[in-house]
């Protein structure tokens, strides 16, 4: 897959508001939130989108849990969050690199736009 700046994020090259970091996944404030709390948890492998995740491989089991102790640290918890995964064009997919938004700190609405 071509890389992402999301790629040049994971080694450095361009600076991110950093929240977490593991062997294989990084997380990170989005620079442009949409929501009080808004933070994108990618693998540090490039991987363009959730349909091209190797099966079995534990790699969305991890990115969610790494998501949901984000959400605690960060205090959304209790009152609730959303995330979103999106997926190509129709998705509202941007950067073709997998990353799971988490959303939090206002009342979502429902259905999304
Ligand atoms: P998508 O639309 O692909 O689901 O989400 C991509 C997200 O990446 C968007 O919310 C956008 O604001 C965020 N984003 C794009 N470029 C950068 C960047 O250089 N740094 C950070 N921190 N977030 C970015």
């Amino acid at each position: 897959m071509a890389e992402t700046l999301f790629s040049k994020i994971v080694r450095g090259e361009i600076p991110c508001d950093k929240v977490y970091e593991d062997d294989t996944s990084l997380a990170f404030r989005d620079i442009n939130p949409q929501a009080p709390t808004h933070i994108l948890v990618i693998p540090k492998q490039d991987i363009e989108d959730v349909s091209k995740v190797e099966e079995d491989s534990g790699l969305m089991d991890h990115l969610m849990a790494v998501a949901t102790k984000i959400a605690r640290d960060e205090g959304i918890d209790e009152g609730g969050y959303r995330l979103v995964i999106n997926k190509g064009a129709n998705g509202g997919q941007s950067v073709d690199h997998l990353h799971i938004h988490i959303l939090g700190g206002r009342q979502m609405i429902w259905p999304p736009g």
